[in-house]
């Protein structure tokens, strides 16, 4: 919570739910990547948050973009970024879209399998690719799973494919998962990107870029290991691999910029027990999964919540939001307490809300409309 933010609900005290995103906190979260990590070039996954007011105040910094949707690059692109500045990150792309961001003059294109090298030959002819490779996700509290990347030799393969249909392989690229917080799964993820680089060099081709993709952890309930000890494990493991030939490097950070900037107020709309004698009480809240919160699924993260009362007893609850929808439960199983005097009406405050909210919020589920945001 900033001075700024806080300020902010006083003077204007908003409508809840809503969401309040401090533009300052981004510029310094972006400025702390740049200086952790100087040999890498910042690529904002938009799809954290593509409010234009964070993406202009990105390209004022000089940032580059990844984008994951035709829309996405034209949200890019509107906000004054030099489409050279743009990826089209995603591996899974309709042709149509790869000839709309070529058009735009993007040149730099993600691919995981033959089928979207093909069509990325046809639609984007002559542009730097990078092919993604299979992560675990261990260790991420968000993890992306088996539906990105492909196994080693196939990467392999696909970098020679990639140049004999007259692209030009450019690197490699993983994602560890998302709020990941062990350093040492880049360590992990780098070896078996430098095992691909070397398999290409024998074959002739040489890879330029290594993209270490995003999933930089934010401290969210529980704490996390500081952006330094990240920083120190990517460039030990990059020097250990390649040595003084260390290839350029790409890191793709959303949450990390845009998460704690944000605050997210809400309104108590109830509070009940299911039973006499219960000390368990319900807490109703006026945003929800649908209206925001989509990334509570399965209590992965753990939002900090402050209330007017925090010096109060606490006692547990089960966190829910307004909607009709059993599936609409906030926190049932994390742990959370409150104190045991909050009331209706009384204004809860969600930190580190700024990144995967707005627009995870469904367009009007049970009359309940998208999160209000606003861009201070
Ligand atoms: C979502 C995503 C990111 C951003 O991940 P964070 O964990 O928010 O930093 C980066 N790169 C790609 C390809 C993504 O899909």
């Amino acid at each position: 919570m900033t001075p700024k933010i806080e300020r902010f609900f006083v003077e204007h005290r908003p409508p809840t739910p809503c969401l309040v995103v401090d533009l300052d906190v981004v510029e310094k979260n972006y400025r702390r990547l740049r200086r952790a990590l100087p040999l890498a070039e910042v690529y904002y996954a938009v799809k954290a948050n593509p409010a234009p007011e964070i993406l202009r105040t990105l390209v004022g910094l000089g940032s580059n973009f990844d984008a994951a949707s035709a829309h996405e690059i034209d949200q890019c692109l509107t906000a004054g970024a030099a489409p050279e500045r743009v990826s089209y990150g995603n591996t899974i792309k309709k042709t149509v879209d790869i000839a709309h961001a070529f058009a735009r003059g993007l040149r730099l294109f993600a691919f995981d399998s033959e089928a979207e090298l093909e069509k990325l030959a046809a639609a984007a002819p002559a542009s730097r690719v990078f092919c993604r490779i299979l992560t675990s996700g261990e260790g991420a509290e968000w993890p992306l799973s088996r539906k990105f990347g492909c196994e080693l030799d196939m990467a392999r393969d696909l970098m020679l494919r990639a140049r004999d249909m007259g692209l030009e392989p450019h690197g490699i690229s993983f994602h560890v998962g998302s709020q990941q917080t062990n350093p040492g799964q880049w360590e992990i993820a780098i070896a078996r990107t430098a095992m691909v680089f070397a398999d290409l060099r024998d074959a002739g081709v040489e890879p330029k870029m290594v993209n270490l993709g995003g999933g930089f952890p934010v401290r969210y309930r529980d704490d996390v290991p500081g952006l330094d000890s990240f920083a120190d494990a990517i460039m030990k493991a990059m020097t250990r691999h390649f040595g003084n030939d260390l290839p350029g490097m790409i890191i793709e950070p959303g949450r990390c910029v845009a998460a704690e900037a944000g605050v997210l107020e809400t309104e108590v709309v109830l509070i009940s027990t299911k039973a006499y004698g219960d000390d368990l009480r319900w807490v109703y809240l006026d945003v929800g999964k649908f209206s925001g919160l989509a990334e509570t699924m399965d209590e992965a993260i753990r939002y900090p919540i402050r209330t007017p009362r925090d010096g109060a007893r606490h006692g547990p609850v089960v966190i829910a939001g307004p909607t009709c929808d059993g599936a609409d439960i906030l926190y049932e199983k994390a742990g959370y307490t409150l104190p045991l005097d909050l009331r209706p009406g009384d204004r809860v405050r969600l930190l580190a809300t700024g990144a995967y909210t707005t627009t995870y919020a469904s367009v009007g589920f049970n009359g309940y409309i998208p999160l209000k945001a606003y861009y201070i």
